[in-house]
Protein backbone atom coordinates (compact mmCIF):
# COMPACT_ATOMS: atom_id res chain seq x y z
CA UNK A 1 0.00 0.00 0.00
CA UNK A 2 1.08 3.47 -1.12
CA UNK A 3 -0.44 5.20 1.76
CA UNK A 4 0.09 4.20 5.67
CA UNK A 5 -3.45 3.39 6.62
CA UNK A 6 -5.48 2.35 9.75
CA UNK A 7 -6.55 -1.41 10.52
CA UNK A 8 -10.05 0.15 10.32
CA UNK A 9 -9.13 1.85 6.40
CA UNK A 10 -7.15 -1.54 5.55
CA UNK A 11 -10.19 -3.45 6.35
CA UNK A 12 -12.38 -1.02 4.66
CA UNK A 13 -10.25 -0.83 1.35
CA UNK A 14 -10.19 -4.61 1.21
CA UNK A 15 -13.46 -5.56 1.87
CA UNK A 16 -14.44 -2.28 -1.43
CA UNK A 17 -11.77 -4.29 -3.35
CA UNK A 18 -13.05 -7.91 -3.18
CA UNK A 19 -16.68 -6.62 -3.95
CA UNK A 20 -15.18 -4.77 -6.38
CA UNK A 21 -13.08 -7.91 -8.16
CA UNK A 22 -16.62 -9.72 -7.96
CA UNK A 23 -17.94 -7.43 -10.10
CA UNK A 24 -15.18 -7.06 -12.19
CA UNK A 25 -15.24 -3.28 -11.88
CA UNK A 26 -11.98 -1.88 -11.78
CA UNK A 27 -11.71 0.65 -8.66
CA UNK A 28 -9.28 3.59 -6.87
CA UNK A 29 -9.24 5.54 -3.84
CA UNK A 30 -9.09 8.85 -4.99
CA UNK A 31 -8.64 13.04 -4.31
CA UNK A 32 -8.76 14.54 -0.93
CA UNK A 33 -8.30 11.06 1.41
CA UNK A 34 -4.95 10.10 -0.69
CA UNK A 35 -3.57 13.99 -0.42
CA UNK A 36 -3.99 14.19 2.88
CA UNK A 37 -2.55 10.58 3.47
CA UNK A 38 0.48 11.48 2.16
CA UNK A 39 0.78 14.84 3.62
CA UNK A 40 0.33 13.29 6.49
CA UNK A 41 -2.43 15.41 7.57
CA UNK A 42 -5.48 14.41 9.22
CA UNK A 43 -8.46 12.19 6.32
CA UNK A 44 -11.77 13.05 6.52
CA UNK A 45 -14.24 10.91 3.83
CA UNK A 46 -12.76 8.08 1.78
CA UNK A 47 -13.51 8.74 -2.26
CA UNK A 48 -13.59 5.42 -4.37
CA UNK A 49 -14.06 6.07 -8.04
CA UNK A 50 -14.87 2.55 -10.05
CA UNK A 51 -15.19 2.23 -13.85
CA UNK A 52 -18.90 0.65 -13.57
CA UNK A 53 -21.42 1.98 -11.08
CA UNK A 54 -20.70 3.47 -8.29
CA UNK A 55 -24.19 2.91 -6.44
CA UNK A 56 -24.08 -0.69 -7.27
CA UNK A 57 -20.59 -1.26 -5.76
CA UNK A 58 -21.38 0.80 -2.56
CA UNK A 59 -24.42 -2.00 -2.44
CA UNK A 60 -22.64 -4.81 -2.75
CA UNK A 61 -19.64 -3.41 -0.20
CA UNK A 62 -22.13 -2.92 2.39
CA UNK A 63 -23.59 -6.50 2.35
CA UNK A 64 -20.13 -7.44 3.23
CA UNK A 65 -20.85 -6.09 6.49
CA UNK A 66 -23.15 -7.25 9.73
CA UNK A 67 -25.27 -5.38 10.66
CA UNK A 68 -25.08 -4.14 6.94
CA UNK A 69 -25.31 -0.51 7.19
CA UNK A 70 -27.51 1.72 5.09
CA UNK A 71 -26.74 3.02 1.62
CA UNK A 72 -27.45 6.76 0.57
CA UNK A 73 -27.64 6.80 -2.71
CA UNK A 74 -28.61 9.73 -5.22
CA UNK A 75 -29.41 8.59 -8.28
CA UNK A 76 -29.33 11.80 -10.48
CA UNK A 77 -25.24 12.16 -9.54
CA UNK A 78 -24.81 8.10 -9.88
CA UNK A 79 -23.05 8.89 -6.25
CA UNK A 80 -23.68 6.62 -3.17
CA UNK A 81 -22.25 6.66 0.70
CA UNK A 82 -22.15 4.13 3.28
CA UNK A 83 -21.13 5.28 6.87
CA UNK A 84 -19.03 2.39 9.12
CA UNK A 85 -18.45 3.95 12.74
CA UNK A 86 -16.96 7.24 11.89
CA UNK A 87 -15.47 5.95 8.32
CA UNK A 88 -17.49 7.83 5.60
CA UNK A 89 -17.06 6.62 2.17
CA UNK A 90 -18.45 7.94 -1.25
CA UNK A 91 -19.17 6.05 -4.37
CA UNK A 92 -19.08 7.27 -7.56
CA UNK A 93 -18.86 5.68 -11.29
CA UNK A 94 -15.90 7.21 -13.41
CA UNK A 95 -17.06 9.95 -15.97
CA UNK A 96 -16.14 12.33 -17.96
CA UNK A 97 -17.64 15.96 -18.51
CA UNK A 98 -18.34 18.73 -20.94
CA UNK A 99 -19.81 22.68 -19.81
CA UNK A 100 -21.82 24.94 -20.94
CA UNK A 101 -20.93 28.60 -21.13
CA UNK A 102 -23.50 29.50 -18.44
CA UNK A 103 -23.34 26.52 -15.32
CA UNK A 104 -21.37 24.78 -13.21
CA UNK A 105 -22.90 21.96 -13.39
CA UNK A 106 -21.71 19.42 -16.45
CA UNK A 107 -22.89 17.39 -18.78
CA UNK A 108 -21.68 13.84 -17.87
CA UNK A 109 -21.21 10.46 -19.21
CA UNK A 110 -19.30 7.29 -18.60
CA UNK A 111 -15.69 7.64 -18.66
CA UNK A 112 -12.48 5.65 -17.94
CA UNK A 113 -10.56 6.45 -14.95
CA UNK A 114 -8.12 8.60 -16.86
CA UNK A 115 -10.50 10.69 -18.07
CA UNK A 116 -11.80 10.81 -14.55
CA UNK A 117 -8.61 11.93 -13.45
CA UNK A 118 -8.57 14.72 -16.48
CA UNK A 119 -11.74 16.16 -14.81
CA UNK A 120 -10.37 17.03 -11.09
CA UNK A 121 -8.71 19.73 -10.19
CA UNK A 122 -5.45 20.27 -9.29
CA UNK A 123 -2.67 17.54 -10.25
CA UNK A 124 -2.48 16.64 -6.05
CA UNK A 125 -6.25 15.99 -5.75
CA UNK A 126 -6.13 13.73 -8.84
CA UNK A 127 -3.77 10.83 -7.75
CA UNK A 128 -5.44 7.80 -7.40
CA UNK A 129 -4.47 4.58 -5.24
CA UNK A 130 -5.44 0.87 -6.90
CA UNK A 131 -7.68 -1.50 -5.57
CA UNK A 132 -7.12 -3.93 -8.14
CA UNK A 133 -6.06 -7.15 -7.56
CA UNK A 134 -2.98 -6.90 -9.95
CA UNK A 135 -1.68 -3.71 -8.38
CA UNK A 136 -3.47 -3.26 -5.25
CA UNK A 137 -2.53 -0.11 -3.32
CA UNK A 138 -0.14 1.33 -6.47
CA UNK A 139 -0.11 5.27 -6.85
CA UNK A 140 -1.76 5.91 -10.10
CA UNK A 141 -0.44 9.84 -10.62
CA UNK A 142 -0.88 10.61 -14.15
CA UNK A 143 -0.11 13.89 -13.69
CA UNK A 144 3.18 13.97 -11.15
CA UNK A 145 1.06 15.09 -8.08
CA UNK A 146 3.41 13.53 -5.91
CA UNK A 147 5.93 16.32 -7.44
CA UNK A 148 3.78 19.09 -6.87
CA UNK A 149 3.06 17.70 -3.15
CA UNK A 150 6.89 17.48 -2.32
CA UNK A 151 7.37 21.03 -4.20
CA UNK A 152 4.51 22.53 -2.60
CA UNK A 153 2.35 23.68 -5.87
CA UNK A 154 -1.20 24.02 -6.86
CA UNK A 155 -1.52 23.01 -10.57
CA UNK A 156 -4.54 22.38 -13.11
CA UNK A 157 -3.28 18.81 -14.36
CA UNK A 158 -5.15 19.98 -17.94
CA UNK A 159 -5.16 24.06 -19.66
CA UNK A 160 -6.06 26.16 -16.37
CA UNK A 161 -7.46 28.73 -18.56
CA UNK A 162 -10.26 26.08 -19.42
CA UNK A 163 -10.50 24.31 -16.02
CA UNK A 164 -11.06 27.50 -14.01
CA UNK A 165 -13.74 28.91 -17.52
CA UNK A 166 -15.62 25.07 -17.09
CA UNK A 167 -16.36 25.29 -13.45
CA UNK A 168 -15.30 29.00 -11.36
CA UNK A 169 -15.40 27.48 -8.09
CA UNK A 170 -12.09 26.09 -8.52
CA UNK A 171 -10.30 29.38 -8.48
CA UNK A 172 -11.57 29.66 -5.10
CA UNK A 173 -10.86 26.41 -4.05
CA UNK A 174 -6.93 26.41 -5.44
CA UNK A 175 -7.05 30.36 -2.97
CA UNK A 176 -8.29 27.82 -0.26
CA UNK A 177 -5.24 24.80 -1.03
CA UNK A 178 -2.46 27.45 -1.03
CA UNK A 179 -3.94 28.40 2.60
CA UNK A 180 -4.78 25.58 4.26
CA UNK A 181 -1.76 23.87 3.01
CA UNK A 182 0.54 26.73 2.70
CA UNK A 183 1.41 25.24 -1.25
CA UNK A 184 2.09 28.18 -4.12
CA UNK A 185 -0.23 28.77 -6.92
CA UNK A 186 1.69 27.86 -9.83
CA UNK A 187 2.43 31.06 -12.37
CA UNK A 188 0.09 30.09 -15.32
CA UNK A 189 -2.25 28.21 -13.05
CA UNK A 190 -2.16 31.85 -10.58
CA UNK A 191 -2.23 33.92 -14.48
CA UNK A 192 -5.39 32.06 -15.54
CA UNK A 193 -7.66 32.71 -12.07
CA UNK A 194 -6.80 36.60 -12.56
CA UNK A 195 -7.92 36.09 -16.41
CA UNK A 196 -11.24 34.51 -15.86
CA UNK A 197 -12.08 35.94 -12.23
CA UNK A 198 -14.78 37.40 -13.53
CA UNK A 199 -16.10 34.13 -13.96
CA UNK A 200 -16.96 34.05 -10.42
CA UNK A 201 -20.38 35.54 -10.79
CA UNK A 202 -21.87 32.03 -12.06
CA UNK A 203 -20.71 30.59 -8.62
CA UNK A 204 -23.29 30.69 -5.43
CA UNK A 205 -22.99 32.92 -2.68
CA UNK A 206 -23.20 29.99 -0.65
CA UNK A 207 -20.54 28.15 -2.28
CA UNK A 208 -17.92 31.05 -2.54
CA UNK A 209 -18.98 31.96 2.07
CA UNK A 210 -18.05 28.18 2.55
CA UNK A 211 -14.66 28.66 0.49
CA UNK A 212 -14.06 31.77 2.16
CA UNK A 213 -14.53 30.88 6.09
CA UNK A 214 -12.15 27.72 4.54
CA UNK A 215 -9.72 29.83 4.21
CA UNK A 216 -10.41 32.03 7.23
CA UNK A 217 -9.84 28.99 9.33
CA UNK A 218 -6.83 28.29 8.25
CA UNK A 219 -3.70 28.87 10.52
CA UNK A 220 -2.57 32.01 8.17
CA UNK A 221 -5.30 33.60 6.32
CA UNK A 222 -3.26 36.08 4.85
CA UNK A 223 -2.26 34.04 2.71
CA UNK A 224 -5.74 33.32 0.90
CA UNK A 225 -7.14 36.94 1.27
CA UNK A 226 -3.43 38.12 -0.12
CA UNK A 227 -4.23 35.75 -3.11
CA UNK A 228 -8.18 36.60 -3.62
CA UNK A 229 -7.16 40.18 -3.64
CA UNK A 230 -3.98 39.82 -6.45
CA UNK A 231 -6.09 38.03 -8.26
CA UNK A 232 -8.91 39.94 -8.81
CA UNK A 233 -11.70 37.46 -7.19
CA UNK A 234 -11.80 39.93 -3.56
CA UNK A 235 -12.78 42.93 -5.55
CA UNK A 236 -15.23 40.93 -7.46
CA UNK A 237 -16.42 39.10 -3.86
CA UNK A 238 -16.38 41.50 -1.18
CA UNK A 239 -15.25 45.12 -2.29
CA UNK A 240 -15.29 46.95 0.84
CA UNK A 241 -12.29 45.10 1.92
CA UNK A 242 -10.53 45.99 -1.32
CA UNK A 243 -11.20 49.60 -0.55
CA UNK A 244 -8.92 49.36 2.76
CA UNK A 245 -6.12 48.53 0.30
CA UNK A 246 -3.44 51.49 -0.11
CA UNK A 247 -1.98 54.35 2.21
CA UNK A 248 -2.47 58.36 1.16
CA UNK A 249 -0.05 60.82 2.10
CA UNK A 250 -0.74 64.34 2.54
CA UNK A 251 2.05 67.49 3.52
CA UNK A 252 4.13 64.31 4.12
CA UNK A 253 1.50 62.30 6.67
CA UNK A 254 0.41 59.26 5.71
CA UNK A 255 -2.15 56.51 7.20
CA UNK A 256 -0.87 52.60 7.40
CA UNK A 257 -2.22 50.00 4.44
CA UNK A 258 -5.35 49.21 6.38
CA UNK A 259 -5.49 46.27 4.24
CA UNK A 260 -2.54 44.86 5.04
CA UNK A 261 -2.88 45.99 8.87
CA UNK A 262 -6.04 44.03 8.68
CA UNK A 263 -4.55 40.90 7.22
CA UNK A 264 -1.82 41.25 10.28
CA UNK A 265 -4.68 41.36 12.78
CA UNK A 266 -6.31 37.93 11.37
CA UNK A 267 -3.15 36.36 11.60
CA UNK A 268 -2.43 37.37 14.83
CA UNK A 269 -5.68 36.33 15.94
CA UNK A 270 -5.93 33.11 14.37
CA UNK A 271 -2.73 32.10 16.50
CA UNK A 272 -5.02 32.61 20.01
CA UNK A 273 -8.26 31.80 18.70
CA UNK A 274 -10.34 28.61 15.65
CA UNK A 275 -13.47 31.17 16.65
CA UNK A 276 -14.45 31.21 12.91
CA UNK A 277 -16.62 34.54 13.93
CA UNK A 278 -13.80 36.07 16.43
CA UNK A 279 -11.79 35.69 13.41
CA UNK A 280 -14.27 37.26 11.21
CA UNK A 281 -14.75 40.48 14.33
CA UNK A 282 -10.88 40.58 13.06
CA UNK A 283 -11.67 40.86 9.09
CA UNK A 284 -14.37 43.46 9.94
CA UNK A 285 -13.11 45.61 12.63
CA UNK A 286 -11.86 48.33 10.63
CA UNK A 287 -13.39 47.78 7.49
CA UNK A 288 -15.53 51.48 7.93
CA UNK A 289 -11.91 53.47 7.88
CA UNK A 290 -12.30 54.22 3.91
CA UNK A 291 -15.25 55.52 4.77
CA UNK A 292 -14.64 57.83 7.51
CA UNK A 293 -11.39 58.96 6.35
CA UNK A 294 -10.28 62.78 6.86
CA UNK A 295 -7.46 64.72 6.51
CA UNK A 296 -7.26 66.97 9.75
CA UNK A 297 -4.90 69.98 8.97
CA UNK A 298 -1.76 70.15 10.93
CA UNK A 299 -2.89 66.85 12.42
CA UNK A 300 -3.05 64.10 10.21
CA UNK A 301 -4.50 61.33 9.05
CA UNK A 302 -8.38 60.62 11.66
CA UNK A 303 -11.19 57.77 11.06
CA UNK A 304 -13.58 59.14 13.74
CA UNK A 305 -16.84 56.63 14.17
CA UNK A 306 -15.47 54.29 12.03
CA UNK A 307 -16.03 51.25 14.58
CA UNK A 308 -19.45 52.35 14.70
CA UNK A 309 -19.95 52.73 11.10
CA UNK A 310 -18.44 49.83 10.77
CA UNK A 311 -20.59 47.50 13.51
CA UNK A 312 -23.78 48.90 11.47
CA UNK A 313 -22.38 48.23 8.19
CA UNK A 314 -22.00 44.35 9.71
CA UNK A 315 -25.42 42.70 8.62
CA UNK A 316 -25.47 44.20 5.60
CA UNK A 317 -22.23 42.43 4.84
CA UNK A 318 -23.10 39.39 6.31
CA UNK A 319 -25.56 38.94 4.10
CA UNK A 320 -24.18 40.05 1.03
CA UNK A 321 -21.41 37.29 1.85
CA UNK A 322 -24.32 34.88 2.65
CA UNK A 323 -23.20 34.70 6.42
CA UNK A 324 -25.58 34.17 8.77
CA UNK A 325 -28.43 36.67 10.26
CA UNK A 326 -27.92 35.26 13.74
CA UNK A 327 -26.41 35.55 16.96
CA UNK A 328 -22.76 34.98 15.45
CA UNK A 329 -23.37 38.25 13.21
CA UNK A 330 -24.36 39.88 15.87
CA UNK A 331 -21.64 39.07 18.18
CA UNK A 332 -19.30 40.07 15.18
CA UNK A 333 -21.14 43.66 15.05
CA UNK A 334 -20.92 43.79 18.86
CA UNK A 335 -16.73 43.16 18.59
CA UNK A 336 -16.64 45.60 15.85
CA UNK A 337 -18.28 48.43 17.40
CA UNK A 338 -16.12 47.79 20.69
CA UNK A 339 -13.21 47.44 19.41
CA UNK A 340 -11.51 50.69 20.43
CA UNK A 341 -13.20 50.57 23.97
CA UNK A 342 -10.07 48.66 26.06
CA UNK A 343 -7.75 50.98 24.46
CA UNK A 344 -9.86 53.87 26.26
CA UNK A 345 -8.97 52.25 29.46
CA UNK A 346 -5.10 52.07 28.81
CA UNK A 347 -4.87 55.67 30.04
CA UNK A 348 -3.91 56.70 33.26
CA UNK A 349 -6.37 57.72 36.01
CA UNK A 350 -9.31 55.58 34.72
CA UNK A 351 -13.02 55.42 36.84
CA UNK A 352 -14.27 51.80 38.08
CA UNK A 353 -17.18 53.47 36.52
CA UNK A 354 -15.45 53.16 33.23
CA UNK A 355 -14.40 50.06 34.14
CA UNK A 356 -18.00 48.97 34.66
CA UNK A 357 -19.24 50.01 31.91
CA UNK A 358 -17.27 47.84 29.26
CA UNK A 359 -17.99 44.63 31.45
CA UNK A 360 -21.42 45.14 30.97
CA UNK A 361 -21.83 46.45 27.30
CA UNK A 362 -18.99 43.56 25.96
CA UNK A 363 -21.12 41.13 28.85
CA UNK A 364 -19.87 37.52 28.34
CA UNK A 365 -17.95 38.57 25.25
CA UNK A 366 -15.50 40.49 27.11
CA UNK A 367 -12.70 38.09 26.62
CA UNK A 368 -13.11 37.67 23.09
CA UNK A 369 -13.18 41.21 22.80
CA UNK A 370 -9.54 41.34 24.84
CA UNK A 371 -8.39 39.18 22.14
CA UNK A 372 -9.46 41.49 19.45
CA UNK A 373 -7.76 44.28 20.87
CA UNK A 374 -4.39 42.39 21.86
CA UNK A 375 -4.42 41.27 17.79
CA UNK A 376 -4.98 44.60 16.59
CA UNK A 377 -1.25 45.54 18.23
CA UNK A 378 0.39 45.52 14.38
CA UNK A 379 3.48 47.66 15.25
CA UNK A 380 6.99 46.46 14.50
CA UNK A 381 8.41 47.74 16.91
CA UNK A 382 8.77 45.12 19.42
CA UNK A 383 9.02 47.60 22.50
CA UNK A 384 5.93 49.28 21.53
CA UNK A 385 3.91 46.09 21.14
CA UNK A 386 5.04 45.11 24.57
CA UNK A 387 3.89 48.19 26.12
CA UNK A 388 0.45 48.16 24.67
CA UNK A 389 0.43 43.84 25.42
CA UNK A 390 1.23 45.41 29.34
CA UNK A 391 -1.55 48.21 29.04
CA UNK A 392 -4.03 45.45 27.99
CA UNK A 393 -2.92 43.35 30.63
CA UNK A 394 -3.42 45.85 33.30
CA UNK A 395 -6.86 46.97 31.90
CA UNK A 396 -7.80 43.18 32.24
CA UNK A 397 -6.71 43.20 35.93
CA UNK A 398 -8.89 46.11 36.58
CA UNK A 399 -11.82 44.06 34.84
CA UNK A 400 -11.46 41.30 37.16
CA UNK A 401 -11.06 43.09 40.09
CA UNK A 402 -14.38 45.43 39.25
CA UNK A 403 -15.78 42.31 38.06
CA UNK A 404 -15.30 40.49 41.35
CA UNK A 405 -16.78 42.96 43.55
CA UNK A 406 -19.89 43.95 41.47
CA UNK A 407 -20.27 41.21 38.99
CA UNK A 408 -21.38 42.74 36.17
CA UNK A 409 -20.66 40.25 33.07
CA UNK A 410 -24.26 38.53 32.12
CA UNK A 411 -25.92 41.47 34.63
CA UNK A 412 -29.31 42.20 34.37
CA UNK A 413 -30.05 45.48 36.52
CA UNK A 414 -32.07 44.59 39.11
CA UNK A 415 -34.59 46.77 38.46
CA UNK A 416 -37.00 45.75 35.88
CA UNK A 417 -39.32 47.30 33.03
CA UNK A 418 -42.17 45.15 35.04
CA UNK A 419 -41.46 46.37 38.68
CA UNK A 420 -41.28 50.06 37.28
CA UNK A 421 -44.76 49.75 35.85
CA UNK A 422 -46.22 47.37 38.49
CA UNK A 423 -44.80 49.81 41.61
CA UNK A 424 -46.19 53.18 39.95
CA UNK A 425 -49.11 51.68 38.33
CA UNK A 426 -47.91 52.80 34.45
CA UNK A 427 -48.72 51.32 31.23
CA UNK A 428 -45.44 50.54 28.95
CA UNK A 429 -44.51 54.46 27.91
CA UNK A 430 -41.23 56.70 27.72
CA UNK A 431 -41.37 57.22 31.56
CA UNK A 432 -40.62 53.63 32.23
CA UNK A 433 -37.42 53.78 29.75
CA UNK A 434 -36.25 56.62 31.57
CA UNK A 435 -36.15 55.42 35.01
CA UNK A 436 -34.98 52.06 33.96
CA UNK A 437 -32.13 53.84 32.38
CA UNK A 438 -31.51 56.04 35.21
CA UNK A 439 -30.82 53.06 37.69
CA UNK A 440 -29.04 51.74 35.27
CA UNK A 441 -26.32 53.93 35.07
CA UNK A 442 -26.64 55.12 39.00
CA UNK A 443 -25.51 51.25 39.51
CA UNK A 444 -22.58 51.36 36.17
CA UNK A 445 -21.33 54.64 37.20
CA UNK A 446 -20.91 53.19 41.27
CA UNK A 447 -23.60 56.42 42.67
CA UNK A 448 -25.42 52.97 44.33
CA UNK A 449 -24.54 49.41 45.07
CA UNK A 450 -25.38 46.96 42.85
CA UNK A 451 -28.08 45.28 44.83
CA UNK A 452 -32.06 44.99 44.46
CA UNK A 453 -32.77 47.72 47.77
CA UNK A 454 -30.27 50.09 46.83
CA UNK A 455 -31.71 50.22 43.33
CA UNK A 456 -35.26 50.34 44.55
CA UNK A 457 -34.79 53.46 46.44
CA UNK A 458 -33.42 55.14 43.74
CA UNK A 459 -35.84 53.87 41.61
CA UNK A 460 -38.76 55.50 44.27
CA UNK A 461 -36.09 59.06 44.05
CA UNK A 462 -35.83 59.31 40.38
CA UNK A 463 -39.77 58.52 39.60
CA UNK A 464 -40.20 61.49 42.73
CA UNK A 465 -38.37 64.07 40.58
CA UNK A 466 -40.46 63.09 37.00
CA UNK A 467 -43.66 63.73 39.17
CA UNK A 468 -44.36 59.94 39.33
CA UNK A 469 -45.60 58.13 42.78
CA UNK A 470 -45.95 54.62 43.67
CA UNK A 471 -49.54 53.54 43.72
CA UNK A 472 -49.69 52.75 47.68
CA UNK A 473 -47.24 55.51 48.78
P1 LIG B 1 -11.51 18.94 1.64
O1 LIG B 1 -12.17 17.71 2.17
O2 LIG B 1 -10.46 19.54 2.49
O3 LIG B 1 -12.48 19.97 1.12
P2 LIG B 1 -11.10 17.49 -0.79
O4 LIG B 1 -10.04 17.56 -1.82
O5 LIG B 1 -11.43 16.15 -0.22
O6 LIG B 1 -10.69 18.48 0.36
P3 LIG B 1 -13.79 17.62 -1.71
O7 LIG B 1 -14.61 18.84 -2.00
O8 LIG B 1 -14.29 16.64 -0.73
O9 LIG B 1 -12.36 18.18 -1.37
O10 LIG B 1 -13.58 16.88 -3.10
C1 LIG B 1 -13.04 15.59 -3.24
C2 LIG B 1 -12.28 15.48 -4.54
O11 LIG B 1 -13.15 15.76 -5.65
C3 LIG B 1 -11.16 16.49 -4.70
O12 LIG B 1 -9.96 16.03 -4.11
C4 LIG B 1 -11.05 16.63 -6.21
O13 LIG B 1 -10.36 15.53 -6.76
C5 LIG B 1 -12.49 16.51 -6.64
N1 LIG B 1 -13.17 17.80 -6.75
C6 LIG B 1 -13.93 18.41 -5.80
N2 LIG B 1 -14.45 19.57 -6.24
C7 LIG B 1 -14.01 19.70 -7.51
C8 LIG B 1 -14.22 20.68 -8.53
N3 LIG B 1 -14.96 21.77 -8.30
N4 LIG B 1 -13.63 20.47 -9.73
C9 LIG B 1 -12.90 19.38 -9.95
N5 LIG B 1 -12.66 18.43 -9.04
C10 LIG B 1 -13.21 18.58 -7.84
Amino acid sequence: MYINCSDKELLMLNKIAAAAEKMQVPSYLIGGFVRDKILGRKTKDMDVVCVGDGIELAAAVAALFSPEPEVHFFKNFGTAQIKIDDLEIEFVGARKESYSRNSRKPEVEKGTIEDDQNRRDFTINAMAISLNKDDFGALVDPFNGLNDLDAKIIQTPLEPGITFSDDPLRMMRAIRFAAQLNFVIEAKTFAAIAAHADRIKIVSGERIADELNKILLSPKPSIGFDLLYKSGLLKLIFPQMVALAGAEYVDGFGHKDNFYHTLQVVDNISRNTNDLWLRWAAVLHDIAKPATKKFEEGHGWTFHGHEALGGKWVPKIFAQLKLPQNEKMRFVKKLVELHLRPISLTKENITDSAIRRLLFDAGEDFDALMTLCEADITSKNKQKVQRYLNNFEIVRQRCAEVEENDNLRNWQPPITGEIIMQTFNLPPSRSVGDIKLAVREAILDGIIPNDYNAAYDFMLQKAKELGIYAVNS
